[in-house]
């Protein structure tokens, strides 16, 4: 494991510790960041992205730091896994079916059949 990997798993303790905020400004985020703590690698940087979209109403001494770290984490992992899937590995072709498969992929770098098998395909097309 990474020194970054535990870097990242001692700021996700930060924001658990927090517990008065669990029921107002975290909510979601509680959740996202246990299970945080039991990954890494690639499925952990995906886990910080939706840990940052939901902590952004968080007030904390430690705030800023943690997202500061969270954000690093997710970049360098950027830089390793440029075109490939976090989930299933394969290089990642520009072929979206739609712009909200498009933005998902920008967001968690998800190919299109990894993102119909988590989300579910969108039975309205
Ligand atoms: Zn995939």
């Amino acid at each position: 494991m990474s020194s970054t990997t535990k870097e990242v798993h001692s700021v996700i303790k930060r924001i658990l510790a927090d517990e008065r905020a669990y029921r107002t400004s975290l909510n979601y985020a509680v959740g996202y960041c246990r299970a945080g703590l039991t990954m890494s690698g690639h499925e952990l940087k995906v886990q910080t992205l939706y840990i940052l979209n939901n902590i952004t109403h968080w007030r904390h001494a430690d705030a800023k730091l943690v997202r500061k770290v969270l954000k690093e984490y997710k970049e360098e992992m950027k830089a390793v896994d440029h075109g490939d899937c976090p989930l299933c590995g394969e290089k990642v072709l520009d072929e979206f079916r739609d712009a909200l498969s498009k933005r998902e992929y920008e967001i968690s770098g998800m190919c299109q059949s990894c993102q119909d098998d988590v989300f579910g395909r969108n039975e309205s097309e």
